[in-house]
């Protein structure tokens, strides 16, 4: 496995592999767990070479706390790439990445990136859009691999790649969980004890929301979903949203030939966690 830190250095080897060799790229913002994993192997087996970037992207951060007391554990997160024979590693600093000035560009993606984390996180989308955009510059990958756990995120850098008709295939991967039904996340760690005992009442919320569906309103569903948090003290409803797939959209009453999904978002203490499921 070989790790670069440079820009230049990562390009020279890169532009050593024969021609014919397709490059599969995950990027992740460190602190790796089994999610991020299972997007390398899918990687792995849709590309020839597969690119890791960890980079923990300061202008996606709407929260300083947040960025500051995000999980860095980098020789660790290298250590389980070597064991899962990842080809190659990008790690580099801000200012070499963004040429010297750390800020966003402006995107305009109109619905989809003003909705849930669109809303809740102001300047959230541009700082991915442009993050994402830069490194696609410098790996130059035929396909990027991004989890649905984020499914908004995923839907923004696809709308981005046809905005700037990239040269890349996104490929949206399936959420991993614990076995209790927690979204894997680096943000887990940073739960105490008994906001970690909570948090299955997401997914397990999602899922009821799942079987809901069929016979039951989408204003009775909110009232169950609000009732679930307010009943809990660990964990605070940021939003619940049920939205059409592409477009993401809320969606006020049920329509059986859209592709629908849920949505939710919420706060354990400082910790902010979301997750979504297919209805
Ligand atoms: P992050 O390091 O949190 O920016 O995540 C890097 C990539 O891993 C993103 O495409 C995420 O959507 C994806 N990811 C994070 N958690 C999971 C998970 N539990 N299952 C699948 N993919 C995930």
């Amino acid at each position: 496995m070989l790790v670069f830190e440079h820009i230049k250095n990562l390009q020279n080897h890169l532009s050593s592999l024969a021609l014919q060799q397709t490059i599969g790229f995950v990027p992740t913002m460190g602190a790796l767990h089994k999610g991020h994993l299972s997007l390398i192997e899918r990687a792995k087996n849709e590309a020839d070479i597969v690119v890791v970037s960890i980079f923990v992207n300061p202008t996606q951060f709407n929260r300083k706390e947040d960025l500051e007391k995000y999980p860095r554990t980098l020789s660790k997160d290298l250590e389980l790439l070597e064991s899962i024979a990842c080809d190659v590693v990008f790690c580099p600093e801000p200012q070499e990445v963004y040429n010297g000035v750390v800020k966003s560009q402006n995107f305009n993606f109109g619905s989809i990136a003003s909705e849930m984390e669109g809303k809740h996180r102001a300047g959230h989308f541009d700082g991915v859009a442009t993050i994402v955009k830069r490194l696609f510059e410098i790996v130059k990958p035929h396909k990027a691999f991004f989890g649905e756990k984020d499914f908004q995120q995923v839907q923004i850098v696809k709308k981005m790649v046809e905005n700037f008709n990239l040269p890349v295939e996104i490929v949206g991967c399936e959420i991993l969980r614990e076995s209790d039904g927690l979204a894997m996340s680096s943000r887990n760690t940073l739960l105490n004890e008994d906001q970690r005992k909570s948090s299955p009442l997401i997914f397990n919320t999602l899922t009821q929301v799942k079987q809901q569906i069929k016979n039951n309103s989408i204003e009775n569903i909110t009232m169950f979903v609000e009732e679930q948090f307010e009943s809990n003290p660990d964990l605070e409803l940021e939003y619940f949203q049920i939205a059409e797939e592409e477009s993401l959209e809320e969606i006020k009453t049920i329509d059986p030939t859209k592709n629908l999904r849920a949505f939710i978002a919420v706060f354990a203490g400082n910790v902010r966690l979301i997750d979504n499921i297919k209805l």
